[in-house]
């Protein structure tokens, strides 16, 4: 009997599997194919990532610093509002080797990781959960205490268990263009139902192209017109979902969902790759395998840390869809130097922020903010 069986390695997967390994517990974790592929993420972060990986790694993963974000209401030839930091806000890291990192360094901490292996069964019992998955052609069933459902947007475990759906998906698409390019600025197209377009300089590795949108929009021609505004040529186009807004439960009475299958993401980013690990890290801290009633100890821990910052983000999503003006005049009234945390909206809404919001909302000298400005 495994104290965990982990489902999924993914950053948050293979973060469970690390901590608990590193905690006495017997770990194996199941991955239906292999770390890191195929890559549906931008791996766009903030520099809390260094927390998680081994400080060797850091030279293979970074591929570009970010400064900063050009807000655009139309395309690139659009204005710009600049939103920056003196020192770097973010870092552009290589998404499929930031999987194998973290995943080697559950391995190294114990945990048995293994790959090929899908799960397609989850069955809750009073002293502990049978979990079936198919690897070779065989069938195969692991005994464990708890099961972390750290499967993605798509959870199966969420669905083996009947755990509740994210309240929304969103429908993310991106590509690259191996042109090097080692800006200092990402751009963000307020151009989207409900979301956004980007580019982001990779580096050496080039630049992405992406968008993500609720489901039902034309996303693969709203990518094309993106890409053809910027004038690239894309190869390597992927697509995933994108989890919004957890539910109100992701814990069983022996599971306990961790990362995209938990929702727990970034409303106004899509980016759930540090709210998963530092989900994780509230799971096995608060969870006791020999006591599943511990698992309502992990679902407080981790509303608590993130709760106001989830909330805050749906706050500044809405702002997506005011109507032009209002964005104009609110960018506007923003831009410039900030002072914020990419994964911490709370760190927007600071007096400095709202003061400037305020002289935007309501400028001493009654003048329009952009009248010599127009967009595209
Ligand atoms: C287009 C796009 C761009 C994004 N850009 C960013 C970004 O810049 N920054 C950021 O922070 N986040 C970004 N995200 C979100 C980010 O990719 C996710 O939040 C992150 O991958 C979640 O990690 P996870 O470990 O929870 O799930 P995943 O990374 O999805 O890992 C889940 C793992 O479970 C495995 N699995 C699934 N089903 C089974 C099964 N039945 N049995 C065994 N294994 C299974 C999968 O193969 C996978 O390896 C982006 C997402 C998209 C779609």
């Amino acid at each position: 009997m495994y104290d965990f069986v982990v489902v999924g390695v993914g950053p948050a997967g293979a973060r469970v599997a690390r901590r608990a390994a590193d905690a006495g517990y017997d770990v194996l974790a199941l991955e239906k194919g292999s770390v890191g592929t195929p890559l549906a993420c931008s791996g766009h972060v903030s520099t809390d990532v260094w927390d998680y990986v081994p400080d060797e790694a850091k030279d293979t993963l970074l591929q570009n610093r970010v400064y900063g974000a050009n807000f655009r209401l139309g395309g690139p030839e659009s204005r710009g509002y600049p939103f920056y930091k003196s020192t770097e806000v973010s870092n552009v890291i290589d998404r499929v080797e930031l999987d194998r990192t973290l995943a080697d360094a559950a391995r190294a901490a114990g945990a048995d990781v293994r790959e090929g292996h899908t799960v397609v069964g989850v069955d809750e019992g009073a002293d502990g959960v049978a979990v079936t998955a198919r690897a070779d052609g065989e069938t195969l069933t692991f005994e464990t205490r708890l099961v972390a459902g750290c499967d993605g947007p798509v959870s199966r475990v969420r669905r083996e268990v009947g755990l509740p759906d994210p309240a929304e998906t969103l429908h993310g698409v991106l590509a690259f263009d191996e042109t090097p390019d080692h800006g200092d600025f990402v751009d963000v197209h307020l151009t989207v139902p409900r979301f956004f377009a980007w580019r982001i300089p990779r580096g050496s590795a080039g630049v992405e192209y992406g968008l993500a949108a609720p489901p039902g929009t034309d996303v693969t021609e709203r990518f094309e017109a993106l890409t053809d505004a910027y004038g690239a040529e894309t190869t390597h186009r992927c697509s995933g979902a994108i989890p919004i807004g957890p539910p109100e439960r992701v814990t069983g009475d022996r599971t306990f969902l961790v990362g995209d299958a938990a929702a727990q993401t970034k409303p106004f980013t899509g980016g759930g790759i540090l709210y998963g690990m530092t989900a994780a890290d509230h799971a096995v801290s608060a969870v006791d395998p020999a006591d599943p009633s511990t698992l309502d100890a992990y679902e407080r821990a981790w509303r608590d840390d993130l709760r106001r910052e989830i909330r805050l983000g749906h706050a500044i999503r809405r702002a997506y869809s005011l109507p032009d003006p209002i964005q104009r005049l609110g960018l506007w009234a923003l831009d410039g130097e900030i002072g914020v945390h990419m994964d911490r909206p709370s760190s927007f809404f600071s007096a400095a922020h709202l003061r400037a919001l305020a002289r935007g909302l309501w400028p001493g000298d009654g003048s329009d903010p952009d009248r010599s400005q127009s967009d595209s």
